[in-house]
């Protein structure tokens, strides 16, 4: 039976505060544990809350740039729940009152733009961490992180592949990157989602039951992980059994799903207000500045790198999926032409990232918007060929070596000395008589062999006009 795949996304994003949700501890990531922690954020008794204005303050921007209605009074309310990483016993974040409802974000997949409503937008703090040593056998908790403030956006089971699932997540992930209120940081867990799944047979219009996808925590995984839940439902369905509404995690290494625990409804977590806060609450005036701090977003970005560099649509994407690669291709194309320095982001600094499965994230290697400028530049002038600027570019990105000061270390310039060339060229022809008589025959298609021989010859540094001139030259000698 051909089914449809339905998809809803929970998409938690650490805020960039300088402190946490309700205390004032740095909101920081790495150092040791248990650091970053008082009476507040680790629930000692009769310590109380006190809201980080800044933190509203972001959440409200991310409702804004995503078309969201902003309640101007909102409420916090308690989640209870038991788990070790959770001092309070409970967790505050919002229930009935979220600040953000009712918006949506464009997403373009195959060239169609489609609308992803959203929800809801919440804030809450989040846990700890529990940190198991099986070879000591013991667990440990780490309250570094409990407190820090976040964002849950929840979108409407408007998904309906992984592919446009996504597409929505790069979205958001451009805007809370743009904004600037999250520091994108996938691999510390700054940008994490959860991701509902069911399936239903094409025409139905009721919902099928869902799995709840924990984990995943890459681009790629969330594709990988709902392109595998789908199937499994799948199987599932054409086995004749149902999908039993659970959470589950996704296993990466086997790339599998597997069952976790049996999914919690609302009412399991006895919401109620917080009592210890009074509702939030956001003036006019505030509601009137934060919306004038929204920057341009990537959607607008977008068109006007496509108009810089007249590239097509999907490309233009990758150039501005976050705000520093977008911010390292405006710099250096202030520099260089435009297209060139884009050829570059979108041919070896991609396949760079790819290879080490890291984002295209300019903080993550050494070379700086001017370098890759200059190495537009060099191949302009002819010092190098694109070869050689594609072969040289993991080295330049790992070293951060300026191009001319690599291309002189590595005496990489081409070699556009003539009587050099000529005599390899010449003792190439000596070295292949048959192809050099064959060639002054007429058969021109010959001129290629040389020029390869010669290139290869001199590892890519050869100016091959240069070279096909000499051919030319010696073969019309006779
Ligand atoms: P919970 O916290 O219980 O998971 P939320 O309301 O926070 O509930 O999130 C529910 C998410 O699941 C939303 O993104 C919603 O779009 C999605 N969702 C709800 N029902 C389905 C369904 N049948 N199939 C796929 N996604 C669904
Ligand atoms: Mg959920
Ligand atoms: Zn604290």
């Amino acid at each position: 039976m051909p089914y449809e795949a339905v998809i809803g996304l929970e998409v938690h994003v650490q805020l960039k505060t300088a402190s946490k949700l309700f205390c004032s501890c740095p909101n920081q990531f790495g150092d040791a544990p248990n650091t970053n922690v008082c009476e507040v954020c680790t629930a000692l008794p009769g310590s109380l809350p006190v809201p980080n204005h800044q933190a509203i303050h972001y959440a409200v921007l991310v409702g804004l740039a995503t078309h969201c209605a902003i309640n101007q009074a909102s409420v916090f309310a308690r989640k209870n729940y038991f788990y070790p990483d959770l001092p309070n016993g409970y967790q505050i974040s919002q229930f009935d009152k979220p600040l953000c409802e009712h918006g949506f974000v464009p997403i373009t997949v195959n060239n169609t733009t489609k609308k992803i409503g959203i929800t809801r937008i919440h804030m809450e703090s989040d846990a700890g961490k529990n940190i198991h040593v099986p070879a000591e056998n013991a667990s440990f908790v780490d309250l570094n992180r409990a407190g820090t403030p976040l964002v849950e956006i929840v979108s409407e089971p408007d998904l309906r592949s992984a592919q446009e699932a996504v597409a929505y997540l790069k979205t958001l992930y451009g805007i809370v990157t743009y904004l600037g209120v999250c520091d994108g940081n996938m691999e510390e867990g700054s940008f994490r989602c959860d991701a509902n799944v069911s399936i239903r047979p094409v025409g139905q219009t009721t919902l099928g039951t869902r799995t709840e996808l924990k984990n995943v925590n890459s681009f790629r995984n969330v594709q990988r992980a709902i392109e595998v839940e789908i199937a499994r439902q799948q199987d599932v369905l054409d086995d004749g059994d149902t999908v039993i509404q659970e959470t589950r995690l996704y296993d990466a290494q086997h790339n599998t799903t597997q069952a976790m625990r049996s999914k919690e409804e609302a009412h399991d977590y006895r919401y109620f207000p917080e009592p210890d806060l009074i509702p939030i609450t956001i003036t006019d005036q505030e509601m009137a500045a934060w919306r004038a701090e929204i920057p341009e977003l990537p959607h607008l970005r977008q068109q006007r790198f496509m108009a810089m560099t007249d590239l097509p649509e999907p490309e233009a994407e990758i150039l501005v999926q976050n705000k520093a690669i977008a911010d390292f291709f405006e710099e250096a194309a202030k520099l260089a032409n435009p297209r060139k320095v884009a050829n570059f982001i979108l041919g070896p600094l991609s396949r760079f990232a790819n290879e080490a499965a890291k984002p295209l994230d300019p903080r993550l290697w050494s070379m700086t918007p001017s370098h890759l400028a200059e190495l537009v530049e060099v191949v302009d002038a002819g010092t190098i060929s694109t070869k050689i600027a594609n072969d040289i570019f993991a080295d330049l990105l790992t070293t951060g070596k300026s191009p001319k000061d690599y291309i002189a270390e590595h005496a990489l310039a081409q070699i556009s000395d003539s009587t050099e060339l000529e005599s390899l060229v010449r003792e190439c022809m000596a070295n292949n008589p048959k192809e050099t008589e064959s060639l002054r025959a007429g058969k021109t298609k010959l001129m290629g062999f040389f020029v390869g021989q010669i290139m290869r010859a001199t590892k890519g540094k050869a100016n091959p006009g240069l070279v096909n001139s000499l051919v030319q030259k010696i073969i019309n000698e006779h």
